[in-house]
C-alpha cells in the first residue's frame, strides 16, 4: 500500500460537537429505530444468537455453552467526578473478562452514555472469538463508562480515565488483562491510563495498548483496525469479481476505524460516494476526499454537512445509497430489520462491533449482499495491539512498514481460515468465523484442563 499512517497521520481530534440525543428521543417515541438509529434488538442479543448458532453447529453441550458464554469476571465501578462546572456527576464503570483461555485478557474500554453492562458484556464475548479467529495468544475483555463523553471536555475526561483505573487496576496488568481504545477513547486516554497504573506499580507500558507513539505506542496501531478491514475486503474482492480500484463506498461513523478505512480505500483508488458521523450525513457520486473530510473535521473543527462539495442528507438515508462496498464502523444494532432491505451494497465489512442484527442478516443473505463480519473485519485493531504489547514486553520498536506486512499476513491468513471454513461447509462467513473461534478457545480450556 503506497502510503503509511505516518505520512497521512492527521492532528488531534474536536468531540465537541453537540449531540443527537432529541433525534434518538423522537425515534424512541415512535416506538421503532429510526433507520441510521440502532435497533432495539441488543448488542448481547445479536452477539449471543450468533455464538448459539455456531456452538450448536459444533454441539457443544448445554453446560459447556453456558461455560463459554458466560463472563469469567464482571467489575462493575462506581465514578463519581467533579464537573468543570462545580457539580459532582458519578458514573458507572465496567470491566469484564470474558475467557482467559487462549492467554490475557484484551478488549477496548468505551465512553458513551448508552454504556451498559450488558452491551459491555456482548462486546467481552466477541473479543475472545476475535482473538482466537485471528490466532493471537489473547482471551477477550471489554470495558466501558456511561459517561456522555461528547459533552465532556479533556480535563473531564482525564479524571474520569484516571479515577477508573484506579478502581479496576487489580484486574489489570501486562501478563493479565490488557485495555485498549473504543468508542470516545484514543491514544490520549491510554497515556492517562498507563501513567496512573504507573503510579502504582512502577512504569508499565504494556499495560494497554493504542498508546500515543512518544509513550511507546506501536506505529500502525491508529489506523490498524480501518486498515484491517481494507485488508479482508481486498482479499474477498477477486472472489466476488470486484477490483477495489474500481469500487465505490460508503462509510458510517467517521471517527477512528471509518476515517482509517475511508483513506486506506481511497489510497486503493477506491470512491467514496457517502459518509456519515453522529451529527450527520452527506453524499457526492463524484466523490467526496476522505484525506479532506477528515482534515475539515478533525483539523479545523467543521461539522459533516458543511464539507464543501458534497450534499447533505438524511442519516436515515446513507444506508440506501447506491454502493459497492458499505462500512458500518459506528455502533452496534444500525443494520436492522427496518433497513436492512433498503440497501444497495454488494458487500458489507463491518468495522464496528455487531452492526448487523440477526434479522437483517437474513434480509441481507436473501439480497446476497457478501457480509464480512466484525469478528474477523475488525480484528486488525486487536492484532496490532498485540504486536505493540510484544513490543513493550522487549521495549524494542518495530517500523510501520513491519508493522504492517504482519498485520497483513495475520488478516490473509484469517481470512483464508475462515473463507476456506465457510465454502467447506456450506456457511456464511460469520458462522464459520464463530466456528474457528469457539473451537479454538473449548481446544484451549480442554488442554488446559478447565472443561
Ligand atoms: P470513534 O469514537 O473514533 O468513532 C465513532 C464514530 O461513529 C464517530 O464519528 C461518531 O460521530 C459516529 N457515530 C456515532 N453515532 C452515530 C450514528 N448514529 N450514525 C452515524 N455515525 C455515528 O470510535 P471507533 O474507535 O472508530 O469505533 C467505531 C466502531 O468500531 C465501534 O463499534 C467499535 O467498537 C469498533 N471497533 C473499534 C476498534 C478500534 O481499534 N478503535 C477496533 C475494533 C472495533
Amino acid at each position: 500500500m503506497a502510503e503509511t499512517e505516518t505520512e497521512v497521520k492527521r492532528q488531534e481530534t474536536d468531540r465537541s460537537q453537540p449531540t443527537l440525543e432529541a433525534e434518538r428521543e423522537e425515534a424512541a417515541a415512535k416506538g421503532q429505530p429510526k433507520p441510521g438509529q440502532r435497533a432495539e434488538v441488543t448488542n448481547l442479543e445479536i452477539v449471543q444468537h450468533y455464538f448459539d448458532k455456531a456452538a450448536d453447529h459444533l454441539g457443544l453441550a448445554e453446560d459447556l455453552k453456558t461455560v463459554f458464554w458466560t463472563p469469567y469476571r464482571e467489575v462493575t465501578v462506581q465514578i463519581p467526578v467533579r464537573l468543570n462546572d462545580g457539580k459532582m456527576a458519578v458514573y458507572t464503570g465496567y470491566r469484564i473478562q470474558h475467557n482467559g483461555a487462549r492467554g490475557p485478557y484484551k478488549g477496548g474500554i468505551r465512553f458513551h452514555p448508552e454504556v451498559d453492562i450488558d452491551e459491555v458484556r456482548a462486546l467481552a464475548s466477541l473479543m475472545t472469538w476475535k482473538t482466537a479467529v485471528v490466532n493471537i495468544p489473547f482471551g477477550g475483555a471489554k470495558g466501558g463508562v456511561n459517561c456522555p463523553a461528547d459533552d465532556l471536555d479533556s480535563s473531564e475526561q482525564q479524571r474520569i480515565a484516571r479515577s477508573f483505573m484506579d478502581k479496576i487496576e487489580k484486574v489489570l496488568g501486562p501478563t493479565r488483562d490488557i485495555p485498549a481504545p473504543d468508542v470516545n477513547t484514543n491514544a490520549q486516554t491510554m497515556a492517562w491510563f498507563m501513567d496512573e497504573y504507573g503510579k502504582l506499580h512502577g512504569h508499565t507500558p504494556a499495560i494497554c495498548t493504542g498508546k500515543p507513539i512518544e509513550l511507546e505506542g506501536s506505529y500502525g496501531r491508529e489506523a490498524a483496525t480501518g486498515r484491517g478491514c481494507v485488508y479482508t475486503f481486498r482479499e474477498a474482492a477477486p472472489h466476488l469479481g470486484l477490483s477495489p480500484a474500481d469500487t465505490t463506498f460508503a462509510v458510517q461513523g467517521y471517527g477512528n476505524v471509518g476515517s482509517w478505512a475511508a483513506r486506506i480505500m481511497q489510497q486503493l483508488g477506491a470512491t467514496m460516494v457517502a459518509v456519515s458521523d453522529a451529527h450527520g450525513a452527506i453524499r457526492s457520486d463524484a466523490g467526496i476526499d476522505a484525506n479532506a473530510l477528515y482534515d475539515h473535521i478533525f483539523k479545523d473543527g467543521g461539522t459533516i454537512t458543511e464539507f464543501p462539495g458534497a450534499e447533505p442528507i438524511d442519516a436515515e438515508d446513507l444506508i440506501a445509497v447506491p454502493c459497492d462496498v458499505f462500512i458500518p464502523a459506528a455502533l452496534g444494532g444500525m443494520i436492522h430489520e427496518h433497513n436492512a432491505d433498503r440497501m444497495q451494497c454488494k458487500v458489507i465489512v463491518e468495522g464496528a462491533n455487531s452492526p448487523t442484527t440477526p434479522a437483517a442478516d437474513e434480509i441481507l443473505r436473501g439480497k446476497d449482499v457478501y457480509i464480512i463480519p466484525d469478528v474477523i473485519a475488525n480484528a486488525g485493531g486487536v492484532v496490532v495491539s498485540y504486536f505493540e504489547w510484544v513490543q513493550n514486553l522487549q521495549h524494542f520498536r518495530w517500523d510501520e512498514r513491519e508493522v504492517n506486512d504482519k498485520l497483513g499476513n495475520i488478516m490473509r491468513r484469517a481470512f483464508r481460515e475462515v473463507s476456506g471454513r465457510a465454502k467447506e461447509e456450506k456457511l456464511d462467513l460469520r458462522e464459520a468465523a464463530y466456528l474457528v473461534g469457539i473451537e479454538r478457545v473449548v481446544q484451549a480450556s480442554r488442554t488446559r484442563g478447565y472443561v
